[in-house]
């Protein structure tokens, strides 16, 4: 139990398969039964809101980006299958369907442009996309305007017609059990794992190959599928459409019902839904008796946006967060994960690991400027296969920026880089992983909100191939998969002597773990090269002695190493070859025994006296620090 301490969702067991099986028998099996007219319609639009929420929930939550599009993909939904089942004469659920796609297409249509900018545009297009949606159906004639129009039949599948409350209620809530179950499983899976990474630390999720644009609009187009399924059951129940439902204030309702619920988890959108329709009852049960009865609109809005503030300063990830927490509190104190001594048996080093001849990775004349900030100027390198290469030089010379620009996380500004031969300058970092190199960062970047094992598993995310959709179906290859990366994953914790922080929050590790776990994650992706940003910082000696093995080990692997470091103890007995930055430029490239007796190195780097290289004193401690 106590290995568990500090995972962040501390109900998994019970909330995989007990939860939502007894949560879809009691809805959907034992209530229609048992509720009267006035309790069905309450959980009839509390189902509906749940829907809307759910998809909202797989964007927002999942991938981070606010969108106040749900309204216009209830929409959508709602006069797709009003459309083509009065005026075309289709089948109910074929119109859904074709509805659900129509607004999936237009999802992805915003989405591509949107997603390639940085920050939270989507929020504005997608306000834009529910007045536009708004405005299109308030005045076209065929969809009848401000009036609307009417003669939609129920929703029927087959010879089932879902023509009363009670059918109705049952019919919705099954979307919506169905719809948490799936995104439940897609929570869990390689997809999903992919979005909580991109919203914790996007450039480390594209370093591990997630293609940060793309995968942000799959799911947004999974957003709009749920969001139009909800409008299509919408439009079957009250038989009627017009524009005022489609509003945006619909789009900040959902919004309000996820934000209370709980971003982070599906069931955020169920605890959300029923917790909005019970305040909204308790407000309109007590405001026209303190203000009249014409307060109750504006009042319940101004209600919400109260209790909308509260909740992002107390308790930003809602009341399933707050449960969650209340439980995991119960259950177990949460804790720092527990330090373990490094192993010092680490394989040993290949003697005949000598470098090759081959160049793997190659910038030529490459330079990266901020503004007027010249960071890396006109550099060439070489790394060559099972070498290992120190990049060194004072804080500020441009080490993490060349990095950077080398594993695609930055455009450089001019000059070419070479990966494997191929030509890869400028492409973005995803497809640098594609090709085979994998990279840490100097500043801690594991995913937090994920375990350990979690977290290596979405370095692993290149091996796989299960998308959104199969993850949310259990399908035999899904399973297969997943099975496969969660092997590889405990292997390589094995390897690292990891194994005991698996289940363990990553962002609860100390900054030495933080920094081998991240070297875990990086080998997931099996690289063939491996650019390594001050992987010793924060390891004490021990842990620096194991870090030296498992390089070494790599090395032997056939893996090329670049990595920057301080440590010119670690760095002499490690290296191949040093190459010197400074100023953005290099100074000199050679052997440890080369650089360190050059006498510019020594003056730019180590500060002044000669005395701390070749004394006893640890280089380390000099002015080189950053
Ligand atoms: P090092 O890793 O060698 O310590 P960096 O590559 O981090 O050096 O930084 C090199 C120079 O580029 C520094 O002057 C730093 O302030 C500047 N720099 C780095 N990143 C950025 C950025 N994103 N925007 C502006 N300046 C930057
Ligand atoms: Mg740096």
């Amino acid at each position: 139990m106590s290995d568990n301490a500090t995972r962040r969702w501390p109900l998994p067991r019970m909330t995989r398969t007990a939860g939502p099986a007894a949560a879809t028998v009691i809805v959907i099996a034992v209530l229609p039964g048992v509720l009267g007219d006035y309790y069905l319609g309450l959980g009839y639009t509390i189902g509906m809101n749940a829907l809307l929420a759910l998809g909202l929930i797989l964007v927002t939550g999942f991938a981070g980006q606010f969108s106040l599009a749900q309204a216009a993909f209830y929409a959508i939904g709602a006069y797709g299958s009003a459309l083509l089942t009065v005026k075309a004469g289709w089948p109910a659920a074929a119109a859904l369907v074709v509805s659900a796609l129509g607004a999936a297409l237009v999802a992805y249509a915003l989405g591509k442009p949107v997603f390639r900018l940085r920050g939270h545009f989507l929020a504005m297009g997608t306000l834009a996309l529910t007045e536009i949606v708004y405005l299109l159906v308030n005045n076209l004639s065929f969809t009848g305007g401000s009036s609307g129009f009417g003669g939609i039949m129920p929703f029927s599948l087959g010879q089932v017609e879902f023509d009363d409350l009670r059918s109705q209620f049952w019919l919705v809530w099954s979307v919506v059990a169905a719809t948490l179950w799936a995104s439940l499983r897609i929570r869990r899976g390689r997809e999903g794992r992919a979005l909580r990474a991109l919203r914790s630390h996007e450039a480390a999720a594209a370093a591990c190959g997630i293609p940060i644009s793309w995968t942000k609009t799959r799911v947004f187009a999974g957003s709009a599928f749920i969001g139009s399924i909800a409008g299509s059951l919408y439009a079957h129940q009250l038989l009627y459409v017009n524009p005022p439902p489609f509003d945006v204030m619909t789009s900040v309702d959902i919004l309000a019902i996820a934000v209370l619920g709980g971003l982070r988890s599906p069931w955020g959108a169920i605890v959300g839904a029923v917790g909005f329709q019970v305040i909204r009852q308790a407000v309109d049960g007590v405001l026209p008796g303190l203000f009249g009865a014409g307060s109750v609109g504006a009042g319940e809005e101004l209600v919400f946006g109260v209790i909308l503030v509260l909740i992002l300063v107390v308790r930003p990830d809602g009341i399933v967060g707050a449960l969650s927490s209340l439980a995991s509190r119960a259950s177990a104190p949460r804790g720092t994960a527990p330090v373990r001594p490094a192993a010092g048996g680490r394989p040993a080093p290949a003697a005949d690991a000598r470098p090759g001849e081959r160049v793997v990775l190659r910038a030529r004349g490459l330079s990266k400027h901020f503004g007027g900030v010249r960071a890396v100027t006109d550099v060439d390198l070489t790394l060559h296969e099972r070498e290992i290469l120190a990049v060194i030089g004072p804080n500020g010379a441009g080490k993490s920026t060349l990095l950077n620009v080398l594993s695609g996380n930055l455009p450089p500004t001019t000059g070419r880089v070479e990966l494997n031969g191929a030509d890869v300058t400028g492409a973005r970092a995803d497809q640098v992983a594609a090709r085979g190199l994998a990279r840490t960062f100097q500043t801690p970047s594991l995913f937090a909100g994920l375990t350990v094992r979690e977290n290596v598993l979405v370095g692993g995310y290149l091996s796989g191939r299960v998308g959104l959709i199969r993850s949310a179906l259990p399908t035999i290859g899904a399973v297969r998969e997943e099975r496969r990366l969660a092997a590889r994953a405990d292997e390589i914790l094995a390897e690292l002597d990891l194994s005991h922080l698996a289940e363990h929050e990553a962002g609860h590790l100390s900054l030495g773990q933080q920094k081998m776990v991240e070297v875990a994650r990086a080998l997931a992706l099996n690289p063939a090269v491996l650019l390594l940003d001050e992987p010793g910082a924060g390891l004490n000696r021990a842990e620096k002695l194991a870090l030296a093995g498992i390089l070494r080990g790599l090395r032997a692997r056939g893996v090329s190493l670049l990595l920057i470091e301080h440590d010119m103890e670690f760095v002499m007995s490690l290296a191949d070859r040093v190459h010197v930055l400074n100023f953005g430029r290099t100074l000199r490239v050679g052997t440890p025994a080369e650089v360190q007796a050059d006498e510019d190195v020594i003056a730019a780097y180590l500060g002044t006296a000669r005395r701390d290289v070749d004394g006893d004193e640890p280089v380390e401690a000099t002015n080189a620090r950053s």
